[in-house]
């Protein structure tokens, strides 16, 4: 179910904001302060028992990031929530917290690429292995399923093809064998998609992307029940201190004050984009999850309540060079990662591809990846038809 319309302006504009604690001010304060005082030893050791309980060190709890935590909780439907200084940190101390030498773990193929290399490159120096699934059928994850799986990990849609996994059932079956589940949906944020709700343990999302909204700050969110966060908490956020920092977090604060609004007017947008794509001579595939012609598209709509901002496209006669060509004649899109900001973006495939590497014959090399951002849809599609009419 997505969020009522009234409980997100609730969550967004008053919920955790205690403002007649801070002079009435509209906006909370930063709170910028490393430490916290105490008067009495008694109330020390009690901090130093449990530092999620209070105040002690801004490593552990701040109060500015707590009022971000209380409102991004709220919006995932979950007990509790950490916020992380990125979306990788995120993932990294979410993974690390629930597997041990000689576990197992299943995660989606092509899951995001510093999920996969905390999988491939440090787990499996501690003898933890990982199987990448084919995550569109829940046959897939029965058929890699091991006696020491304890983890399964999930990007539904990712960020390129938009592949989707059936979440409940894959929920469901990881319920029955105790194996602990994660989803990145940082592509659809709780506004369009709600993996709690459906039974997921963990719901991770990066906030640099759609709650900044201004490609101005990088955050990552991590919900799930009390349980899961104060274990985390305890070890890997503190440990670690990947933990987000007052400013930050008062900047992500600012950025869900616009996010419905935001996703609201991107949405549409893409649709135009969409359109003009479909409709242009020398476009071939035109990739996004809530189109008709998605092939998962029936699980999409059962899934998500909106989808925005990323389609993925190929070139007819998608060359290295034309590709480059046409990307580079863009006068708008800016060529950058990432995605969520105000400004709308461009990025090729084969940028990550050597030349030599490169083979005309496998459609994923040619895909081109766009992101529309808050300009008005007419100056983006302005902007791509100029850059397609040159040969
Ligand atoms: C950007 C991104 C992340 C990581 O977020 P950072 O804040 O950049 O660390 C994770 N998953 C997906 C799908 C992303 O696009």
């Amino acid at each position: 179910m997505p969020l009522q319309p009234t409980e997100l302006s609730y969550i967004i504009n008053e919920l955790a904001e205690d403002r007649e604690h801070y002079f009435n001010a509209v906006a909370p304060p930063i709170v910028q302060t490393s430490n916290f005082v105490f008067k009495k030893v008694a109330d020390l050791r009690k901090a130093f028992e449990d530092e999620m309980g209070g105040y002690l060190y801004s490593r552990g709890l701040n109060p500015t990031v707590d009022i971000l935590r209380k409102k991004l909780a709220a919006l995932d439907g979950a007990e509790d929530c950490l916020v992380f200084n990125n979306g990788a940190a995120a993932i990294f101390a979410a993974v690390l917290a629930n597997v041990k030498s000689g576990d197992h773990i299943i995660s989606v193929r092509n899951p995001y690429t510093w999920a996969q290399r905390t999988f491939d490159v440090i787990l499996s120096r501690f003898g933890i292995t990982t199987t990448y699934v084919d995550g569109r059928d829940i046959k897939n994850f029965e058929a890699a399923r091991q006696p020491n799986t304890t983890f399964i990990y999930l990007e539904s849609p990712n960020s390129w093809t938009f592949e989707l996994q059936p979440i409940k059932q894959v929920a469901a079956l990881a319920k029955q064998h105790n194996i602990i589940t994660l989803i990145d949906n940082s592509y659809c944020t709780p506004l369009y998609q709600r993996p709690i709700e459906m039974g997921i343990d963990l719901a991770m999302q990066t906030a640099t992307k759609y709650i900044g909204g201004h490609s101005d700050t990088l955050g990552g969110v991590l919900s799930g029940s009390h349980q899961q966060m104060k274990k985390i908490f305890d070890r890997e956020y503190l440990n670690v201190g990947s933990g987000i920092q007052p400013f930050n977090a008062w900047l992500l604060i600012r950025g869900l004050r616009t996010l419905p609004a935001r996703l609201q007017r991107i949405t549409n947008t893409t649709r135009e984009v969409i359109q003009f794509l479909k409709s242009h001579p020398r476009i071939d595939q035109v990739i996004f999850p809530l189109d008709e012609s998605f092939s998962q598209y029936a699980l999409a709509k059962e899934q998500m309540s909106g989808a925005c901002g990323l389609i993925t496209f190929t070139i007819k006669d998608g060359t290295m060079e034309s590709i480059t060509k046409f990307c580079e004649s863009l006068k708008h899109f800016m060529m950058a990662v990432s995605w969520g900001g105000h400004e709308s973006l461009i990025l090729p495939k084969c940028a990550g591809i050597q030349p030599a590497d490169f083979d005309a014959n496998n459609i994923q090399h040619q895909y081109i990846r766009l992101y529309t951002g808050l300009e008005e849809p007419q100056y983006l599609v302005n902007d791509l038809q100029q850059a397609l009419n040159r040969e």
